[in-house]
């Protein structure tokens, strides 16, 4: 059966796209379906009405002027994407159709009017402006942004978009970027970071970095930076990846100004650490003081204690001098004062504490920070060191006085024409107390030479007899006591001879001082196989067996008080350095009550 127009005009109903036909030169609309009804929100009146009777809307639209020039030279009209405001609902709305406008022929083949098939594309293009927009809008976004941005083609590595923070970033000029892939416009960088960019675009997983260290040659010039960047996939609607957005901002300043507190505050803990410094925090409103491990330490707590209890802990004599200075910081902000604190344990011991006020805005003193150094060793060194130069004064004192009355003497003497015999005995005596002076100062120089570390040998050969015998030359003419001088004298010593003469001397004058109600002192001389040994034995109290651990060490006395004998504590010291330095040892063999035995081996050369 052959299509009869009637089954055309079928078609055309039931077609669900706008179809519509206008005749003659009015255009009058002869064929509206029913979808074309609907789209111009129209009833069927409008079939048999000229076309601007029928869509008064359109008269500043195009659309007439299409239709009348297709019917007029029979040319066909294809649009694209147009733009149609309908009155819709009441409201004039905008559409966006696509349509083809046909010339329709009579049997004489000449134009009779014109048929539109149209097609509803207004979802179609409002989606496709909405994604314009919202690329205008990120690309404006891009380009605007503070932090580095950079879009860069998946497949081909090309760098699609960049903006000016990332340029000024990379320090690089935007014909230096643009139209470059990503490796060839930076490529210091590619070493470390192509690797992980092509693994973000095989697996879609999003690369986060924090303070990356990285170089670049910025403007030329390679600079260190600290990085926070992003390579982050952009993904198309089937899930491939077409591109990589970086997204980097430069934090070096951040890092670099944070690393150096953190130095600073390193060194600042290392050197509180090293240096034993307490710390403490006193909140001044509320009194309450946090202080550190070391500082309860210092004060011989294991664990903090209410400020109440340290301010207890000051010596009753101390107290006056923290209170004191607590005032005065009140005043000036600053807080020092040292003092004695006891212990739980009932030891004494020395604090030296330092601290700053800080003030609130209306000058209120809120908070004190502070550091406590425990000086007990120092002040005892201190003290050490003032008893040390009272009794080397005195000591030196002694003989002078004794030289000077020798030299009134003499003066006497000379002056009246006195006893030659007498004169004689007193220029030794002077003699006497001038080698004791001497042997003081050189006491005296030998200990800062040895705490120096430069005590030097001056080595000779010498025979051991005559050495002792010259060096005991002033106890032999002060006639108190009896001197034998025994075993191998004769024997040869390489050694400084005015150096171990100080150490026999240390040894007769302690054997001298300290037994003063014995006459005897025997010097024996051993030879050994590699070494000789000489001791100096008196017979006098002797030492206690726990003391003699530390007759070597410096200062040492065993009557401290100095209230029988005086003496600077130096000669075995010294004695016992010199030995030492030629190789040789030094000891003591005594007991309380029955004398000592002083002895020091040096070696023999082969
Ligand atoms: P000092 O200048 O006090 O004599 P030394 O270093 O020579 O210093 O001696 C240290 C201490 O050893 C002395 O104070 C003394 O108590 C003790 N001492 C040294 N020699 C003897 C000795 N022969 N008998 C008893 N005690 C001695």
């Amino acid at each position: 059966m052959e299509p009869t127009a009637s089954t055309f005009r079928d078609i055309v109903e039931i077609s669900p796209f706008p179809v519509y036909v206008c005749t003659g030169d009015d255009m009058i609309i002869t064929v509206a379906n029913n979808a074309t009804l609907k789209a111009w929100d129209r009833d069927s009146s409008v079939i048999g009405k000229p076309f601007f009777e029928a869509l008064p809307e359109l008269e500043d639209q195009p659309f007439l002027g299409y239709l009348q020039s297709v019917y007029r030279t029979g040319k066909p009209f294809y649009s694209d994407n147009s733009r149609v405001d309908l009155l819709v609902g009441g409201m004039l709305q905008t559409f966006y159709y696509k349509f083809t406008y046909q010339p329709m022929y009579d049997a004489d083949g000449k134009v009779y009017g014109v048929v539109a098939f149209n097609t509803d594309v207004t979802e179609l293009e409002r989606a496709r402006q909405a994604v314009e927009e919202s690329e205008m809008t990120l690309y404006n976004l891009v380009r605007q942004a503070p932090v580095g941005i950079c879009i860069i083609r998946a497949n081909d590595l090309m760098i699609e978009v960049v903006n000016d923070s990332y340029l000024e970033l990379v320090g690089r000029k935007r014909r230096e970027i643009e139209n470059h892939t990503i490796w060839d416009a930076i490529p210091e960088a590619a070493e470390s970071y192509a690797p992980i960019m092509n693994r973000v675009i095989d697996t879609g997983i999003a690369y986060t970095a924090k303070e990356a260290e990285l170089v670049l040659i910025r403007n030329g010039k390679p600079e260190m930076l600290f990085i926070d960047f992003v390579y982050e996939p952009v993904t198309h609607f089937d899930g491939s990846i077409n591109a990589i957005m970086v997204i980097g901002i430069d934090v070096t300043d951040q890092v670099v100004a944070r690393r150096s507190i953190e130095d600073i505050e390193e060194r600042g803990r290392l050197a509180i650490e090293a240096a034993e410094i307490g710390t403490f925090d006193l909140n001044i409103l509320t009194q309450i003081t946090v202080t550190s491990d070391r500082f309860n330490a210092i004060f011989g707590f294991d664990k903090p204690v209410p400020r109440r209890k340290l301010i207890e802990s000051f010596h009753p004599e101390d107290r006056i001098i923290r209170d004191q200075a607590h005032e005065e910081a009140g005043k000036t902000g600053y807080l020092f004062y040292e003092a004695r604190i006891i212990h739980p344990d009932e030891s004494v011991h020395w604090i030296r504490t330092q601290a700053k006020t800080y003030y609130d805005t209306d000058n209120t003193p809120v908070r004190m920070l502070g550091t406590i150094l425990d000086i007990t060793e120092f002040k005892r060194l201190q003290q050490q060191k003032d008893d040390f130069i009272s009794v080397a004064s005195h000591e030196l004192k002694t003989p002078m006085t004794s030289l000077k009355a020798s030299i009134q003497i003499l003066d006497k003497l000379i002056k009246t024409n006195g006893d030659t015999g007498k004169i004689s005995t007193f220029i030794e005596k002077a003699n006497i107390s001038l080698s004791k002076m001497q042997h003081l100062i050189e006491s005296l120089l030998n200990v800062s030479k040895i705490t120096a570390g430069q005590l030097a040998l001056n080595k000779s050969h010498f025979k051991a007899g005559d050495m002792i015998t010259e060096s005991c030359d002033h106890v032999r003419m002060a006639g108190d006591h009896e001197l034998s001088i025994t075993g191998d004298t004769d024997i040869e010593l390489y050694a400084d001879r005015s150096k171990i003469e100080q150490v026999i001397v240390n040894l007769v004058n302690n054997a001298v001082k300290y037994a003063p109600l014995s006459r005897r002192i025997i010097i024996h001389v051993a030879r050994r196989t590699k070494t000789v040994k000489i001791a100096v034995q008196d017979f006098g109290e002797g030492i206690a067996y726990d003391k003699i651990p530390h007759l070597f060490e410096r200062y040492y006395r065993v009557d401290a008080t100095g209230v029988q004998y005086s003496g600077l504590g130096l000669g075995l010291y010294i004695s016992a350095e010199i030995v030492e330095r030629h190789g040789g040892k030094i000891g003591v063999n005594s007991e309380a009550g029955k004398g000592s035995i002083f002895w020091f081996t040096l070696p023999i050369g082969d």
